[in-house]
């Protein structure tokens, strides 16, 4: 921001979520940054405008770190255009998009570059892209880093798609060592391929079944794996999606130590139980899986004692026909990209949580994670990135209000607190009331740290 720059708008509400509580406030926006966050009542510079958000609360935009948009090569799951129109329905600004279900997917530069020409034009929310880790890629890493990529994924068993193979225990060593010599991420999909290979296989309608060719074992043996990896080569090491309480007091201990891990679990896995799905409902497959009531209470104990940090989709659409009622066969995703946040909120509220933790679970920490310190939060000299949320207010899921190009959700027909009212892209409102506005999202890279 340029000192000369005037303040052109100001969004007031005796509910504005900030790094220093949640108070009343008016938040004045100065070009695309929060120039300062000032008493509610403060008169407004001449020639802003004003807007009095009454009493919704006014959030930090949502960062979603976990988002795979298919686009281009699998753009009949998903697309930069919907996937983006969906995240800014959904009070989401900034979303990172997944190296793999894509083609080409994003292991080379010149695959960047492709993927980079795409979203550009139709990116409804700013867009950054994590690179891909392979066995046979590392010589493409550094790279990948310089040009911009936010950090690098990683399977330990197969991903689902042949053009993204998963890295064996000699591969993931070279990955990880590559990586920490020039301070990049490792985030990884944790589970044991051992362990896979010895429970039973999946198939058939019966969710039960599902859930034992997924054991929990899976995820903690990669997880402590992992740890000591990131310990022994000094890698920063992000796991994705757990979904296995079991391994939080080995993540927690490693936090303890000092040893860089991170973790992120998923809305699913805090809202959604094995208990409640239908044998033959395939749109509530995902691997890892949704696992009992009893290992989500413990999710969000491990949220609430900061081992997990982060809450992010794992957005993962396919085509209506893919999600055959055969929990072996059906592609494994779920949506969520619209509804993260209600859903979220919905089970927190009920665990005593407040809208200051959302925040912190769904975009202070991803920024974080990703290293986009211009955003995550409601603070001067950062980006004027918000989500308006009637808190208190319901509605009922109904897949054809979702931007999604396929409208297959694990969500329909849940009543789910939190309504956006609009959202907001560097001091310009991109979606609401009832509208998304013109893509005006831009493509994000990796900054030097702050
Ligand atoms: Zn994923």
């Amino acid at each position: 921001m340029s000192a000369a720059e005037p303040v052109h708008l100001v969004l007031r509400s005796t509910r504005v979520v900030t790094p220093r509580g949640t108070r009343a406030a008016s938040v004045a926006v100065a070009g695309r940054r929060i120039a300062a966050v000032l008493p509610h009542g403060a008169p407004p510079p001449p020639g802003a405008a004003v807007e009095d958000l009454g009493d919704d609360v006014l959030l930090p935009g949502l960062v979603d770190t976990h988002v795979h948009v298919n686009d281009p090569g699998r753009t009949e799951w998903e697309g930069f255009r919907t996937a983006t129109r969906a995240a800014a329905a959904g009070g989401i600004t900034t979303l990172v998009d997944m190296p793999l279900n894509s083609l080409p997917p994003t292991t080379t530069v010149a695959n960047l570059r492709v993927k980079q020409e795409v979203a550009r034009p139709a990116a409804h929310v700013d867009v950054g892209f994590w690179g891909g880790a392979l066995p046979g890629n590392v010589a493409d890493l550094r790279p990948l880093h310089d040009a911009g990529v936010l950090g690098f994924k990683s399977f330990l068993s197969p991903s689902g798609v042949e053009e993204f193979p998963h890295l064996g225990p000699g591969d993931l060593a070279a990955v990880a060592a590559e990586i920490a010599g020039f301070g990049g991420l490792l985030i990884v999909h944790a589970e044991d391929p051992a362990r896979l290979d010895a429970a039973p296989p999946p198939g058939g309608p019966r969710y039960a079944d599902f859930l034992a060719s997924r054991p929990r074992a899976a995820e903690n043996d990669a997880v402590t794996g992992l740890i000591s990896v990131a310990r022994r080569l000094g890698a920063r090491v992000h796991i994705l999606h757990l979904s296995s309480c079991d391994a939080l007091p080995a993540i927690a201990a490693a936090k303890a130590e000092g040893v860089a891990v991170t973790v992120e679990t998923c809305p699913h896995f805090l809202t959604l139980t094995a208990e409640e799905v239908p044998d033959g409902a395939t749109e509530f497959k995902c691997c890892p899986p949704i696992r009992e009531a009893a290992n989500q209470d413990a999710l969000w104990a491990g949220l609430a004692d900061g081992t997990l940090d982060c809450v992010v989709s794992d957005h993962s659409p396919c085509t209506t026909a893919l999600k055959v009622p055969d929990f072996g066969a059906a592609w494994g995703g779920i949506s969520s990209l619209q509804l993260g946040l209600p859903a979220v909120w919905t089970a927190a509220r009920e665990r005593g949580h407040t809208l200051a933790d959302v925040a912190r679970w769904m975009s202070f920490a991803p920024a974080a994670l990703a290293g986009l310190h211009h955003k995550g939060a409601i603070e001067a000299g950062r980006d004027a990135d918000f989500a308006v949320l009637a808190p208190d207010e319901t509605f009922t899921v109904d897949p054809a209000a979702l931007h999604h190009r396929n409208r297959v959700t694990a969500y329909a027909g849940k009543t789910l607190y939190g309504v956006v009212r609009s959202t907001w892209l560097r001091g310009r409102r991109i979606a609401g009331p009832g509208a998304v506005a013109e893509p005006t999202g831009l493509l994000l890279e990796r900054q030097p740290h702050a």
